[in-house]
């Protein structure tokens, strides 16, 4: 569910302005029709395979789903639990 207190944040479009944003990971879910697979994905690792210049789109065009082998994923970012800070990232996939 979307936060109503979420920065305008100047638009994103790479690796590297993605990794340097808390909490340096996101989710992809895949949007294949009754498929809902997600997994959480740690953006530094990424960022030194592909280099900090490598486009955000590479999120949604390099990764297939391991459940229904679509590639048809969108990134959301983790919540923001406010004072909590952000949601960690989860230990076991
Ligand atoms: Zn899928």
């Amino acid at each position: 569910m979307a936060s109503d207190r979420l920065k305008n944040l100047a638009p994103i479009r790479t690796l590297g302005q993605m990794a340097r944003i808390e909490p340096g990971w996101v989710r992809l879910y895949c949007e294949t029709a009754g498929c809902g697979h997600h997994a959480a994905l740690p953006l530094a690792p990424l960022v030194v395979r592909w280099g900090p210049a490598a486009p955000r789109r590479w999120l949604l065009t390099r990764f297939r789903c391991s459940k229904c082998g679509r590639r048809n994923t969108s990134i959301r970012m983790p919540s923001n639990l406010g004072s909590h800070g952000y949601e960690p990232f989860p230990d076991a996939q």
